[in-house]
């Protein structure tokens, strides 16, 4: 059996994480651990940020993707933070043979907070080619979890497809007052889309608009539309969570390791 890599979905936090050393981060370096354990280093990984949020689909093309910083006011520490990785032609390539005309090629972006604030943990040397694929915030949001399937494939290949949003962020909500806590709210809609997504119930997560709570939980889609990708990539197989936990009130920082077959028309 082809020894395929995972999808993984990662709940990120704001650029200040980079820094941080604490329970989430040390999870999200335990999950890629385990990814590599399970299934060696990837050749190189696609990476869907909720922070490249376009009308519709765009993915990186060039051969030193810069790295964006797009944040203002945080420490001088973090602009020195740097995570030089390279792209990778083939894997744009790949991913234009896999969307065809529905995805064009721009580098008008980098890789930006979403991914790096997150890989600086999971995969610190940032020795493994990175592409970033935009998040489409004009399609229908089951589109996000058809792309999803259309590159599947592409795990077959050495590919780690990750992306970075959140089940839960609703920044008008975030209590500062208590960082290490969360809502009922957050909590509840948060453990209803993990029992989904463990279940895979796929329908209820792809329609997460339509249940209860959804307002507070994803008032606009952006954070959460990276779930429908990596559900979509990591499609009729178990899903394992880690970091579920949530933060500041209105945010949930839950991960999912998807690694079962995928995409097999
Ligand atoms: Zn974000």
């Amino acid at each position: 059996m082809k020894n395929r890599m995972p999808a993984v979905f990662v709940g990120h936090g704001g650029p200040l994480l980079a820094l941080e050393d604490n329970g989430i981060t040390r999870g999200m370096a335990a999950a890629a651990e385990d990814v590599v354990a399970r299934h060696g280093r990837p050749r190189a990984i696609l990476a869907i940020s909720a922070h490249w949020y376009t009308r519709g689909s765009f993915v990186q093309g060039a051969p030193k993707p810069r790295q964006v910083c797009d944040m203002y006011g945080f420490p001088r520490e973090l602009h020195k933070l740097s995570y030089p990785v390279s792209g990778d032609a083939a894997l744009t390539a790949a991913v234009r043979d896999a969307l065809g005309d529905d995805v064009r090629v721009s580098d008008d972006w980098g890789i930006d907070h979403g991914a790096w604030s997150v890989l600086v943990h999971m995969f610190p040397q940032a020795d493994i080619p990175v592409v970033q694929l935009s998040v489409d915030g004009t399609a229908e949001h089951r589109r996000a979890y058809e792309i999803g399937r259309l590159l599947a494939p592409l795990r077959d290949e050495g590919c780690l497809i990750l992306a970075s949003g959140n089940v839960v962020h609703n920044l008008q909500r975030v209590d500062w007052e208590h960082p290490d806590a969360a809502s009922t709210a957050t909590l509840a809609f948060n453990d209803r889309i993990v029992r989904a997504v463990e279940t895979r119930d796929d329908e209820t997560v792809i329609g997460f608009e339509r249940l209860p709570g959804a307002a507070y939980a994803a008032p606009t889609p952006d954070h959460f539309l990276p779930l429908l990708y990596t559900l979509g990539a990591g499609e009729g197989g178990p899903a394992h969570v880690f970091n579920n936990v949530g933060v500041l009130g209105s945010l949930s920082m839950t991960g999912f390791v998807f690694e079962g077959d995928a995409g097999r028309a």
